[in-house]
């Protein structure tokens, strides 16, 4: 047997439309998850680079001195190349990950899953 779908092809929007909101504070930001975290006043909340001060001063020295001096710079990078960093070991990476998911951030993925 063979089903003939004739069903027209779904037009999907191919633009992934971010959703516009506003915390109590009044900021207006854009969103494409439902996370409801405002990122001006979690960065009002914390100081700047907070998060390095969960990290063991090694790994802590090793960002500062490759130039990762915010996690906006940690974002563009894999988890391999933050590894790869002399001074970081493997516990420093959860601490890292969980301050980048706070700020809203993630590691890049890797080449190999990205094309
Ligand atoms: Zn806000």
């Amino acid at each position: 047997m063979r089903a003939a779908t004739s069903n027209e092809s779904q037009i999907q929007m191919a633009t992934t439309k971010k959703n516009r909101k506003q915390c109590p504070a009044g900021h207006i930001y854009f969103k494409s998850s439902d996370c409801p975290v405002c990122p001006v006043c979690e960065k009002k909340r914390k100081p700047a680079n907070d998060w390095m001060l969960t990290l063991a001063a090694p790994a802590r020295r090793a960002l500062e001195n490759n130039g990762f001096n915010s996690l906006k710079k940690i974002a563009h990078c894999t988890e391999k190349e933050i590894l790869a960093l002399h001074g970081i070991g493997p516990s420093a990476l959860p601490k890292l990950k969980s301050a980048l998911q706070a700020a809203g951030l993630t590691f890049k993925l890797s080449t190999s899953n990205h094309e």
